[in-house]
């Protein structure tokens, strides 16, 4: 078809203008044909009438199609442009309120390809909005964890997160610490333990992908109203760079859709950096806080510990005991057997002490073959029974190497808080070292509580 402009419209009423003049001149020859007077009707008057009425009937033509046609092209050509608008805005304020679906869809009133335009419009806006949620989301969960450093607190808030994103009712993560699982997060599961034994983790894990499986029969989800039994769990492996970090767990009530596994997808990617941060975080913290060879509290740090079981036990008015160990001529071992070996027996009366004291109690690597071990709560005569159980304890341990047997005692000095001289942890540790001086003064392998006597002695 010739274009004659650069605008269609006008175009058609050009070519609906010449339709009409051609109508108009070829029309009287017609009404001769149907009987008129050729006269009237070839006369010049005649076919300027005729000429008029088919400029009119072109007139009328267009005047439709402006109001049946055009006006719903231009309903869409605004609203593109108030999108284009709200868009060029909110790229820089991030407000996109003025660019929801319910605010920029076109009404469709038609089935042909006007309404199949305004359609595809409304998807248009619709996956405009649902990619902006999904880059809100996503830089919502990012920002809300890479400031998280505890383990706990950022598998909690990653599996909060996830479950308001996802649809999903119910989850949990599971991460590995140090080659062990611990369940880090638990929104909703009744029975964790049935999910995170079942071979399905296992699988995932070792193949690295996402699997999605039938809920075990048993597994509940708490709901506020009755507990239910979810369709179906997706488990999502937490990898970074070739390590397995963890595991999400997630179950729904119904499939989950594709929206859902894609942000699955870009959340576990998230949440692996974070957790790797998280863990180098923890790691770094127990390397600074403990001793290389037995694991222990360093000095440095079970001094601070130290410090804060003192000032807990002022403010409570509760009782603290502090011993001061020291084996008992352990330079003979190491002369006798070597540096390793002395390492060995080390490492195994720490194993051993450790065996007497409660879960509260902190035991630290004060020196070379010294430790300190502070009793939060104990009583005075408790920690005499402590300090001999377990002097007798390392006497009756027996330390294999090789064909022979080691054996080790060890000498305690003891302290208690509270004592009219004891205003400070320095004042508490000079007395469990005067007291342990007692011991190995008094010949060894026993333990010794602290009192003004033995500065007289
Ligand atoms: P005493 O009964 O008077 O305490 O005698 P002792 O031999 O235990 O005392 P001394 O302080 O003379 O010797 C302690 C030794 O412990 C000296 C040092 O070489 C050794 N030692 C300190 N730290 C370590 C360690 O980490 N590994 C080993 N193998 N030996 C250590
Ligand atoms: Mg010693
Ligand atoms: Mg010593």
């Amino acid at each position: 078809m010739p274009q004659f402009t650069k605008k269609l419209f006008t175009d058609l009423a050009i070519w609906m203008s010449m339709l009409g003049i051609i109508i108009g001149i070829c029309f009287p020859p017609f009404t001769v044909i149907l009987g008129f007077d050729p006269e009237l009707s070839f006369s010049f008057s005649f076919w300027i009438i005729c000429v008029i009425a088919g400029l009119l009937v072109a007139g009328a033509n267009y005047m439709l199609v402006n109001l049946i046609i055009r006006k719903p092209l231009i309903t869409i050509s605004e609203h593109m442009h108030i999108v284009e608008k709200e868009i060029k805005s909110a790229t820089y304020t991030g407000d996109w309120s003025g660019c929801t679906p319910e605010k920029c869809n076109i009404d469709i009133d038609s089935d042909d390809e006007l309404g199949e335009s305004a359609r595809t419009f409304n998807d248009l806006v619709s996956a405009l909005f649902r990619s902006h949620e999904v880059e809100k989301a996503v830089s919502e969960f990012s920002k809300a964890l890479s400031a998280q450093l505890d383990l706990d607190l950022l598998s909690k808030k990653a599996l909060e997160l996830l479950l308001h994103h996802t649809g999903a009712v119910a989850g949990l993560v599971l991460t590995n610490q140090s080659g062990e699982q611990l369940i880090t997060a638990n929104f909703g599961l009744r029975h964790p333990e049935k999910i995170i034994s079942s071979i399905h983790i296992h699988k995932a894990m070792t193949e690295k992908k996402v699997i999605s499986v039938k809920l075990p029969e048993d597994v509940l989800v708490e709901a506020v109203i009755a507990d239910f039994r979810p369709k179906e769990v997706t488990i999502v492996p937490i990898e970074f760079k070739d390590e397995m970090l963890g595991i999400v767990v997630l179950a729904t009530a119904s499939e989950f859709n594709q929206d859902a596994l894609w942000m699955i997808d870009f959340f576990s990617q998230g949440f692996a950096l974070s957790l790797k941060n998280a863990m180098i975080h923890t790691q770094i913290q127990q390397i600074a806080a403990l001793d290389g060879l037995t694991g222990i509290f360093n000095r440095r740090f079970g001094m601070k510990r130290l410090n804060e079981e003192f000032s807990r036990a002022k403010r409570a008015d509760s009782p603290l005991t502090v011993m001061m160990l020291d084996l008992d001529h352990f330079k003979k071992i190491n002369d006798f057997y070597g540096h390793l070996v002395g390492d060995k027996v080390i490492i195994s009366v720490v194993n051993e002490t450790k065996k007497i004291l409660r879960e509260s109690d902190i035991i630290i690597r004060f020196g070379g073959e010294e430790f300190l071990v502070v009793l939060p709560g104990i009583s005075v005569e408790n920690a005499v029974i402590t300090g001999d159980r377990i002097c007798q304890k390392i006497e009756d341990h027996e330390i294999r190497n090789k064909l022979d047997i080691i054996k080790m005692t060890l000498s305690i000095g003891i302290s208690c808080y509270p004592d009219e001289h004891i205003d400070s942890t320095d004042r508490l540790i000079q007395y469990a070292d005067n007291a342990l001086y007692f011991s190995k003064d008094s010949g060894r392998n026993r333990s010794t509580l602290y009192s003004e006597q033995l500065n007289i002695q």
